[in-house]
């Protein structure tokens, strides 16, 4: 039997004229934790969507533990735990009733065993006579988690679990999925690369609504990406003689202009190569008559890994008939948006 758990074939999705996703294709397979790395509208959350029969894709298909998402939109639903980016808590209920009520909907035979297990793995044990206001960031998230969990699917899809979480808690949430993670196969949404390093076995980084790499981190991070190099400025220095000076440099790709810690400017440059640019900025410096307060070079890491592969696929995705205007917004718009689908589960195939 094939040990394939999610498989995406050629994922589509337009939202009016944005391609939120451009063809997505991949597989997870049983007991994988996977990162879905990407910027801010890079199609994570609509992917996410998909998978879990919240909205239809425009074109493609996908299965999750056998089912297709439009054949069997309740078989899918069964085997997913789905953690959305906000999750729908009904604040004013405790915890416990919360939980009552998601099992009351899943159908659960022996809900009230079910509920004692998922607290106590959750940590909420001494939680669930709260009502859901008076918890904190980090146990709200638990409670989502609980509550993904409650009919013990064997995959959980999780939307950005750890944001808004202050360091602590977002440690503690990263342990637990560790440790659910263990008996299950999980993918989660992330734009924090630390985050991917320490929790998924694999990673997808995703970009404008498509693919632009599938390994694990260890191997990305060995990938290199491009070393940077840091040039400081004296803030005074108000012109643009120093960024036109860098850009002249030979074998500079391009140089984004940023402020360093004191205040002062920082220019990042990105090399077209390996080479080392350090004396070039330096000779660019005395050339064009600005002085040089910093000079560094940062080694290759995931982080610049991650900028190459995504550089310039930031934003809003783009429109058949060019780019969108700043990213259409989330919410309100007319596609049915964490909408959960029809009473019986199914998702209807949407026109392009
Ligand atoms: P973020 O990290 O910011 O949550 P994301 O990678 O999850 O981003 P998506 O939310 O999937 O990205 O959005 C992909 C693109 O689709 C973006 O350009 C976004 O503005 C657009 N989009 C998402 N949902 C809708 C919607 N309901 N209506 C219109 N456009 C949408």
């Amino acid at each position: 039997m094939s040990d394939v758990m999610i498989e995406a074939r050629s994922l589509k999705k337009n939202y009016g004229l944005v391609q939120a996703l451009k063809g997505v294709s991949f597989e997870v397979r049983k007991g994988q934790i996977v990162g879905l790395l990407g910027p801010n509208g890079a199609g994570k959350t609509t992917a996410m969507k998909i998978l879990t029969c919240f909205i239809a894709p425009t074109d493609g298909t996908a299965s999750v533990n056998g089912c297709d998402v439009f054949a069997d939109p309740m078989g899918v639903r069964k085997a997913i735990g789905y953690l959305p980016e906000s999750t729908p808590l009904y604040t004013e209920m405790l915890v416990l009733e919360y939980l009552d009520w998601i099992a009351q909907m899943r159908n659960i035979s022996k809900p009230r065993e079910r509920i004692k297990k998922v607290v106590e793995q959750t940590g909420l044990t001494e939680e669930i006579g709260k009502p859901i206001r008076a918890l904190s960031k980090g146990l709200r998230q638990r409670v989502g988690l609980a509550q993904a969990l409650v009919h013990e699917p064997p995959i959980l899809i999780l939307d950005e679990p750890m944001s808004g979480l202050d360091p602590n808690q977002a440690s503690e949430i990263r342990d637990l999925i560790r440790e659910i993670g263990k008996e299950r196969t999980v993918i989660l949404s992330t734009h924090n690369l630390a985050e991917v390093q320490v929790t998924c076995d694999r990673v997808l980084i995703i970009a404008k609504g498509t693919i632009v790499a599938d390994d694990t981190a260890a191997a990305l991070k060995a990938r290199g990406g491009k070393a940077r190099f840091y040039a400081t400025v004296p803030r005074a220095l108000a012109d643009n003689r120093a960024m036109n000076a860098l850009e002249a440099i030979v074998g500079v790709e391009r140089v984004q202009q940023g402020t360093a810690n004191d205040g002062d400017v920082e220019f990042e440059i990105v090399p077209t190569g390996t080479n080392d640019l350090r004396q070039d900025i330096f000779n660019a410096a005395v050339k064009g008559n600005f002085p040089l307060i910093g000079l560094r070079r940062e080694g290759a890491n995931l982080e610049n890994v991650f900028r190459d592969l995504t550089i310039g696929n930031t934003g809003p995705a783009e429109t058949p008939r060019g780019r969108a205007n700043g990213g259409a917004p989330k919410s309100g718009d007319s596609s049915n948006e964490t909408k959960p689908a029809a009473e019986d589960g199914a998702v209807q195939k949407e026109n392009p």
